[in-house]
């Protein structure tokens, strides 16, 4: 091992991996170790985005961004391949292009869909977990839309889960689906877009006041709001649930749950189906892989309870990794990541957005410039100026 430059390989260029990246690259003389970021896609997805992918219109600049244009000219050697497995006691993660042994493993392959076992649920439903899939949802409404005859009632769409996923997509589909019922001559229902959700109100575990907010915001664009009845069985004309309530739908969309990506295998200790991490963001159990982003259970500081996935929580570890690896290479003094959640914005389509950050309660035109800002800020964090002003 002595003299031999150690092999960092980072899985997953989203919100986490690229974060991990981009700082080690920043810290690390020459010499010290080779950054390995691997990738299903040559892209950076904005993933707290891809849901306007479903709005009225969108800008792929808005919503991916090459990875060249981040990492090009840097010490990061990207490899577009697809992760099969990570084999943790031998060492190497499996891929589509075959084996490659790591020295450091960092782990931020983010998350795959939890369908809890739902009868039927998987066959039936799209998800919305990246720019693809995002693209498929459009692909499958204008294709429903198109087929539907002139004065007919519209396709019916069903989003299943009204946690933050599934109610920004409500938001975005409420604003297009009217103009797809134009533009196809459609009769105009009193709803055309149903969402549901197990829990008594949508965004779960938010402040009741805000859910409440967001409840009568979508329901006067004409969204129909099924709470408290959770999904039973999902068939091919609709989902069924527990109180036997049937909700038809032409396309179910389910975003009830996440849970780590299937690609990790199982060689990690998990809870709540993702993976279990120690203070340092060390995979519980191993000192040289780390798990970074949704695919860890990230625990709340305070109350020790698991964090809901959020980009914040990606970025917070993605710095007391990159750190820690450095400080494993020097002999250095390791970090602890310390769980807090600081809020969220919710957007309810492009006029409308609610939410909390840092115990601030903000909507309106307020939250929105603030999300905005939020993403201006990111965008400057992975790519500086030139890429905040889209220099090709
Ligand atoms: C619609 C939506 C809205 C959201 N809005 C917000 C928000 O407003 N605020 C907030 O804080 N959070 C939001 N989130 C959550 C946030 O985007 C995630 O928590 C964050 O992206 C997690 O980062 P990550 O690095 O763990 O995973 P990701 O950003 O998902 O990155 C995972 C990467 O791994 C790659 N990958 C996956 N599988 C493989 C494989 N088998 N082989 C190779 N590569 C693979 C993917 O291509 C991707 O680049 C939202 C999420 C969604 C879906």
């Amino acid at each position: 091992m002595e003299g031999r430059e150690r092999e960092i390989m980072i899985l997953g260029a989203g919100i986490g991996g690229l974060r991990v990246a981009l700082r080690l690259e920043k810290r690390l003389k020459r010499g010290m170790g080779r950054i390995i970021l691997i990738d299903q896609n040559d892209y950076h997805q904005y993933l707290y985005r891809i849901h306007e992918v479903c709005g009225p219109d969108y800008d792929e600049r808005d919503i991916i961004v090459p990875l060249s244009k981040v990492i090009g000219g840097k010490r990061i050697e990207f490899r577009k391949m697809r992760v099969e497995r990570i084999d943790a006691h031998r060492r190497v993660v499996v891929t589509s292009e075959g084996e490659m042994p790591f020295d450091i493993l960092v782990i931020a392959l983010g998350s795959s869909p939890q369908y809890y076992g739902i009868e039927g649920l998987e066959e039936n439903s799209l998800v919305l977990n990246s720019y693809e899939a995002a693209r498929e949802i459009r692909r499958r409404i204008e294709e429903l839309f198109r087929e539907a005859g002139r004065g007919e009632t519209p396709p019916r769409i069903v989003v299943a889960g009204g946690g933050f996923t599934g109610t920004e997509l409500a938001g975005e589909l409420a604003e297009w689906i009217p103009m797809l019922i134009e533009r196809y001559g459609l009769r105009r229902p009193d709803s055309f877009l149903t969402l549901v959700e197990a829990m008594p109100h949508i965004l779960p575990g938010w402040n009741p006041e805000l859910s409440k907010m967001a409840e009568e915001i979508l329901a006067s664009k004409s969204v129909e709001i099924v709470t408290g009845d959770p999904v039973k069985r999902a068939l091919r004309e609709g989902l069924e649930l527990k109180s036997g309530r049937m909700i038809y739908s032409d396309l179910t969309i389910w975003t009830g749950g996440v849970t780590c990506n299937r690609a990790v295998g199982g060689d990690f200790e998990m809870v709540k189906g993702r993976i279990r991490i120690d203070d340092y963001c060390h995979a519980w159990g191993y000192e040289d892989i780390y798990v970074v982003g949704d695919a860890s259970c990230a625990l709340d500081g305070e109350t020790g309870k698991p964090l809901p996935p959020s980009a914040h929580i990606a970025m917070a570890q993605a710095d007391v990794v990159s750190h820690n690896i450095y400080a494993s290479l020097t002999g250095g003094k390791m970090r602890r990541y310390i769980g807090e959640r600081v809020g969220e914005i919710v957007t309810l389509g492009r006029r409308h957005a609610i939410g909390e950050l840092w115990g601030l309660r903000m909507k309106g035109l307020t939250a929105r410039v603030m999300k905005k800002l939020i993403h201006l800020w990111y965008v400057h964090s992975i790519g500086g100026v030139k890429l905040l002003l889209g220099d090709p």
